[in-house]
């Protein structure tokens, strides 16, 4: 898809870079949340609707084509609602952004169609977006000041990186996991504990009754790799805590005790997730030497990882994030990152894609000077969720 020219003549230059143009449509269709919303010129919210989808619900995980049907089949209304809030016509619209790359091809092809199509209709440039780049404009939405320079933390059910960020468009991977994404390992150890999906939001209540000591698991990659010269130093994996958890499940169902060290274990494994997740971006924020540290992506919307975020950050730091409405996919993130693409389109997402990287990634410059963790291919952030 070739994504046209630039849209300089739509507004003027804002203090991020870019340029402000608005009323802008954003769309996001690449998981299981169908959402747009619309933002003034900005960066404020007009309007924003999320419909979070529940046809999962009952096969505990998400089906790919449930979920491309759904949004068809939402996508009109959820727009027009977010329209609606707004009380922008569609003619007043200046351009339409949407989540091209990466997440579930079928259900990013159903938002991607319907965005150019209404983009065509209505004679207004199209701004395809990297969902990434949108958790990383999330927190900007509500706070101005979240602006680079920052080490940023991703964290969904499909993706976990850490990423050195010196200016907007410029993102430098120091870590990322080598299996699962955090997200994904809360909503299955969710399913294991019994509860509905997704897992992150319940396990993060029943832990607030839970001992966290009682059950011990492993906080994966973080005891054994001491020095950026070692390879797992920024990375994460989370397979074998889901396993851990698993093997500790297995015997308690089997003697009927399950239900009474349900929130042990949810408390167990919130803490072990937590402590991998806060050490790593320690680690990142002393080898950048910046304290400000962006955290986004559903599993923000976490208040125990967050404190401790902002405990481990101590006085010096400073921890942004959105509210956990924002954290999760949403159109408004897409819209802002949007609004950032719109003068930088030949750099952007070209095609629909499952997997792509992140615009303007590269490895973590610093570990290439060092000599340390080594040059690593810029993210190619995978499909899924
Ligand atoms: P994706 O882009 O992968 O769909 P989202 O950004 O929508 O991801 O985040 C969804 C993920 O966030 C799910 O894995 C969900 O369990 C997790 N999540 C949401 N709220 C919480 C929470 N309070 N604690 C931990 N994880 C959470
Ligand atoms: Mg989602």
């Amino acid at each position: 898809m070739d994504a046209g020219g630039g849209l300089s003549g739509l507004g003027a230059r804002s203090t991020f870079g870019g340029i402000v143009i608005g009323p802008i449509l954003g769309v996001e269709t690449s998981c299981d949340e169908t959402s747009a919303a619309v933002l003034g010129p900005g960066g404020e919210i007009l309007g924003l609707v999320i419909h979070s989808q529940d046809v999962h619900h009952v096969y505990g995980g998400i089906v790919p084509e449930l979920a491309a049907r759904d949004h068809l089949r939402r996508i009109t209304l959820v727009v027009d609602a977010a329209l609606g809030q707004a009380d922008v016509k569609r003619k007043e619209l200046a351009a339409v952004a949407v989540t091209a790359a990466p997440g579930l091809i079928g259900a990013l092809l159903v938002g991607y169609t319907w965005a150019r199509a209404q983009a065509f209709g209505l004679g207004i440039p199209l701004i395809p977006v990297h969902h990434m780049e949108a958790h990383l404009f999330g927190p900007v939405l509500e706070n101005p000041e979240a602006v680079p320079p920052f080490v940023a933390l991703l964290v969904s059910g499909g993706h976990t990186l850490l990423v050195w960020v010196p200016v907007w468009g410029r993102y430098e991977l120091i870590g990322e996991t080598r299996d699962d994404a955090v997200g994904e390992a809360f909503d299955k150890v969710g399913k294991l504990l019994g509860l509905p999906y997704p897992g992150g939001p319940e396990i993060e209540a029943l832990a607030r009754q839970g001992d966290p000591l009682r059950f011990a698991f492993p906080r994966p990659m973080l005891k054994r790799s001491q020095s950026e010269d070692d390879p797992d130093f920024f990375d994460f994996s989370f397979s074998g805590l889901k396993t851990a958890v698993a093997q500790t499940v297995a015997p308690l169902e089997e003697n009927g005790t399950l239900e009474s060290e349900r929130m042990h274990l949810a408390a167990g494994f919130q803490e072990a997730a937590v402590d991998v997740l806060v050490g790593k971006t320690l680690r990142a924020v002393r080898a950048v030497g910046c304290t400000r540290v962006l955290v986004g992506g559903g599993v923000s919307a976490n208040k125990f990882l967050r404190d401790r975020l902002v405990h481990a950050l101590g006085r010096d730091g400073t921890l942004f994030y959105s509210s956990p409405r924002l954290a999760m996919d949403n159109g408004a993130m897409v819209a802002r990152a949007g609004q950032f693409r719109a003068d930088r389109l030949q750099e952007s997402v070209q095609e629909v894609s499952a997997r792509a990287p992140i615009p303007g990634s590269t490895a973590w410059q610093g570990s290439l000077r060092s000599g340390g963790a080594g040059p690593r291919r810029p993210t190619s952030i995978k499909e899924g969720h």
